[in-house]
């Protein structure tokens, strides 16, 4: 085993689900790595209470009584321009149990693979940063190289805002999230929503004495999926590959408390994909009108309104700025790399948000990412890693 592979085991070993306490210990390990390569560390406590009492605090959706921030420096020879790679440490839970082959968090190598949830979404990219740090250290570029490990990412932010707000800036910034190796300047955004459905509660047996919330979310609900239909008719042309860039999705639906009553209130929440160019605000009023006038076509809904509550993830669409910085990416893969822009958003549109160009580029399939059996292919890594130093030694030059 490589020790590039060895160390993508075992970071894939420590279950670091995003509000656990392995997605704290997650950052003393790689800040532990990064000191015995001889980088700058700068690791700290996240001022949680602070950075989520701020407005554009980005949302965070598990509860946290600590988290860390940690950058490690490469410090240039001078003169150059900086760069940073920013990967995430927080993984998704592994979901139901059984559809695994074994254990989630084994770090299992198999021939090309190396299994295990966050093997691919992304501790896969972060090695691959890790290492192409580690290969500059033998030709130091004049720039600063930064490697930035971030918390809370999958459910808003909290990490790359956190290191924003203590002042780390780059001239530059690639995120290796799994993107296939293809080149990816642009996210879609998604917003977090909350349905209250009302109804009236009555005996079973005389229902009709009653209002279900589950008979008067159906319109709502067909309403949305048209809503949808209309938004993606016609979309940038970074988003063509998908056939739906941005999704709406109702995720989970609560109704009723016994199954013998007409169920009084039905609660859904969902993710409304947010397009290219479009501000929160406009995405907001979009799903309100539609939800309103569904509401205002049933004469129940008309006098009793659905209500819409946003909470949790607020992830805003994201371009990277500097296409000349994407073509960068492109030249120091060696190839021609698929480019377009991602139906998911990411951590890219806060650091383009701060005025750092940033362009996702990573190892592993987005379809396997919150998947079971999550795995990342290894030749992936190498080869990202690969392309990552020889954009640093570029640009950083
Ligand atoms: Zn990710």
């Amino acid at each position: 085993m490589t020790e590039l592979t060895e160390l993508l085991s075992d970071l894939v070993r420590i279950p670091s689900v995003g509000g656990s306490p392995h997605e704290a210990g997650i950052q003393a390990v790689l800040a532990d790595w990064m000191r015995a390569e001889g980088l700058d560390v700068d690791l700290w406590e996240l001022p949680l209470p602070e950075l989520t009492a701020q407005p554009a605090f980005p949302g965070m959706e598990v509860a946290r009584e600590r988290a860390y921030g940690l950058v490690g420096r490469l410090p240039g020879t001078g003169g150059g321009r900086s760069l940073m790679f920013n990967g995430h440490v927080d993984v998704v839970p592994p979901g139901d149990l059984t559809a695994w082959t074994d254990d989630p968090f084994s770090g299992r190598v198999e021939g090309d693979r190396l299994y295990g949830r966050g093997a691919c979404d992304m501790k896969g990219g972060l090695v691959a940063a890790l290492f192409a740090v580690r290969e500059l250290k033998r030709d130091r570029p004049r720039g600063d190289v930064l490697i930035a490990c971030v918390a809370g990412e999958e459910d808003g932010g909290l990490g790359t805002y956190g290191l924003l707000d203590r002042g780390w800036r780059a001239d530059a910034c690639v995120i290796p999230e799994p993107t296939g190796l293809a080149v990816v300047p642009a996210n879609a955004g998604a917003l977090t929503f909350r349905l209250r459905v009302p109804g009236v509660s009555a005996h079973a047996s005389r229902r009709t004495a009653g209002v279900s919330a589950v008979e008067k979310f159906l319109p709502v609900f067909t309403a949305l999926r048209e809503l949808e239909a209309d938004r993606n008719r016609d979309t940038d042309p970074l988003m063509k590959r998908w056939d739906v860039p941005y999704a709406l999705e109702i995720g989970t639906v609560h109704a009723g408390d016994w199954s013998s009553s007409v169920p009084d209130t039905l609660v859904a929440e969902g993710r409304f994909g947010v397009a290219l160019g479009e501000s929160a605000q406009q995405a907001k009023a979009a799903l309100e009108a539609a939800v309103g006038k569904a509401c205002a076509a049933d004469p129940w809904l008309a006098e009793h309104p659905v209500t819409v509550e946003w909470w949790g993830g607020q992830f805003l669409p994201g371009r990277n700025p500097d296409p000349a910085f994407t073509a960068a990416v492109v030249g120091a893969t060696g190839v021609t790399p698929e480019q377009w822009g991602a139906p998911y958003g990411s951590d890219l549109r806060l650091l383009a948000g701060a005025g750092i160009p940033t362009v996702q580029y990573g190892p592993g399939s987005i379809e396997l990412a919150h998947a079971p059996d999550e795995y990342v292919p290894i030749s992936e890594v190498v080869a990202a890693s690969t392309t990552l130093a020889r954009l640093a030694a570029a640009h950083c030059a």
